[in-house]
């Protein structure tokens, strides 16, 4: 492709991505293609000549598109959300553009000095303590596997990246029972076993029992085992249940264990003063993620991670073969030993774009307004005598299910999947769903980009007549 081209194309790229962003909500927000059907639509082997862009665009629309699940629709009120907008695209294409490997501070100095500013930005608009350091990793599930092979060295002396795992010691992990399952992949993965991860009990609700916390730790301890971290969770996936961090660190902050904190989604809500009580106790926090590619408007990947112990941090990932070794190390940050890859994207670039677009009061109004959205919705729930509400409503998330008198738990379990199913395939909308207390629980998160109420009003009455019309 020539420069000439690849400015054509380009061109017209730009009109198809504004349309697409024009109409998001006239395609289906699930995708209904079967298994295969995608897979099958490609050729076999790759074409031996060159092809013009023109059929690349045509297959995108004939092939991809229909199996594409539209995230950035209004509709979309499933999971978390995955949010972009039109700045972090626009940056995201300069990113893709420039095409920077950012390992070292040498290998792009602007993106580690932006990085490293991104960050302090971050770290004043959530209200997090000055103490702490951030980087930008690629995902809560990789910066939670950071945190706690930096707690392991860090109560091993460092000894399991020099002599194996054999010399950690019977090391324990803590987490609550409504925790993410990337901690249970980062402690399988990290050599300390899913059998060391401790399920400490929740209270009514969905919160993690500092009581039961502390006798879980007094336990291990008789036993022999090594308390080494314990993971808090602000937001959980299930009902955005919020660990009451101040308790939970006095407890780590007696027996020196390291305390990280997923606030994946909900962390984004610190950004509003009225929030800031989720992080009361912010002063015991070793480590912490959320994740601007959830909730902030920055398209994936882009999880914003704090340490207060960098240099733990770094001697836990650092590596310097001859080939990595600069004039300027130790003056600056290598972000390259601040996580487990390598290379890295350019990924503040879309941080600036999206905060300098809305500016701190443009994304505190968007999130307040979301938050709003959530607390309306379950008035109008609430309002329903054949509808409950399930857990309660924090943050941006509402669960709840369909109850029509006289019938049966088993009954209202297959009701409320039913619904969910019969609501996706409908197109209009998205839900997921999660168990609480073994009741199938349909979830409505008014988190994305575009979303206004009248989205939401609209998906309550689909919802309403849809149970209505199921029994
Ligand atoms: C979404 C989520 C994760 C996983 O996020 P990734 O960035 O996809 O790894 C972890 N923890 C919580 C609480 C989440 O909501």
């Amino acid at each position: 492709m020539t420069p000439d081209e690849f400015r054509g194309h380009a061109h017209s790229l730009v009109e198809w991505m504004a349309m697409y962003l024009e109409n998001v909500e006239k395609y289906p927000v699930k995708s209904g293609v079967k298994p295969r059907e995608i897979f099958n639509k490609i050729p076999s082997s790759p074409p031996a000549g060159p092809e013009p862009f023109e059929n690349f665009m045509h297959d995108l629309e004939e092939i991809i598109m229909p199996g594409i699940t539209h995230w950035q629709s209004p509709g979309f009120f499933a999971y978390f959300p995955a949010n972009s907008s039109p700045p972090s695209v626009l940056a995201e294409m300069i990113t893709a553009t420039l095409g920077a490997q950012c390992m070292n501070w040498e290998t792009s100095p602007a993106a580690a000095e932006l990085e490293e500013k991104m960050m302090i930005w971050l770290r004043e608009m959530t209200g997090l303590p000055s103490t702490l350091e951030g980087v930008i990793q690629d995902s809560a599930s990789g910066a939670t596997l950071a945190a706690i092979i930096t707690a392991r060295e860090k109560v091993t002396g460092f000894a399991v990246n020099n002599d194996g795992a054999g010399s950690a010691g019977r090391l324990r992990v803590y987490c609550s029972g409504q925790a993410h399952s990337s901690v249970d992949k980062a402690v399988k993965i990290c050599g300390i076993g899913k059998k060391n991860l401790v399920k400490v009990a929740v209270r009514d609700d969905f919160s993690m029992d500092p009581a039961a916390l502390q006798k879980a730790i007094e336990e291990d301890k008789k036993n022999g085992f090594i308390p080494c971290c314990v993971v808090a969770t602000i937001g959980t996936t299930g009902t955005t249940a919020v660990d009451p961090i101040r308790a939970i660190g006095e407890i780590c902050n007696k027996s020196d264990i390291w305390l990280h904190v997923d606030a994946a989604m909900a962390g984004t809500a610190l950004i509003l003063p009225e929030f800031r009580w989720m992080i009361d106790g912010k002063e015991y926090i070793d480590s912490f993620l959320f994740n601007p590619h959830k909730w902030m408007f920055t398209n994936f990947d882009c999880t914003a991670f704090f340490i207060k112990d960098a240099a733990a941090l770094i001697k836990t990932f650092e590596i310097l073969p001859e080939y990595l070794k600069t004039r300027t190390r130790g003056i600056v940050n290598d972000y390259r030993d601040w996580g487990i890859p390598l290379g890295r994207r350019f990924r503040a670039l879309k941080l600036w774009s999206v905060i300098r677009s809305y500016g701190t009061e443009g994304l505190q109004k968007k999130i307040r307004e979301h938050i709003d959205f959530a607390a309306r919705l379950k008035e109008m729930i609430l309002r329903e005598a054949d509808f409950e509400i399930l857990a309660p409503v924090v943050i941006n998330v509402v669960c709840f299910r369909y109850c029509p008198a006289g019938i049966n738990e088993n009954g209202l379990n297959d009701l409320n999947e039913k619904l969910n199913h019969y609501l996706n395939d409908t197109g209009r909308l998205y839900l997921s769903h999660t168990m609480i207390n073994g009741k199938y629980t349909l979830r409505m998160v008014t988190g994305q980009t575009n979303v206004t109420f009248n989205h939401v009003e609209k998906a309550w009455e689909l919802i309403k007549e849809s149970a209505r019309g199921l029994i």
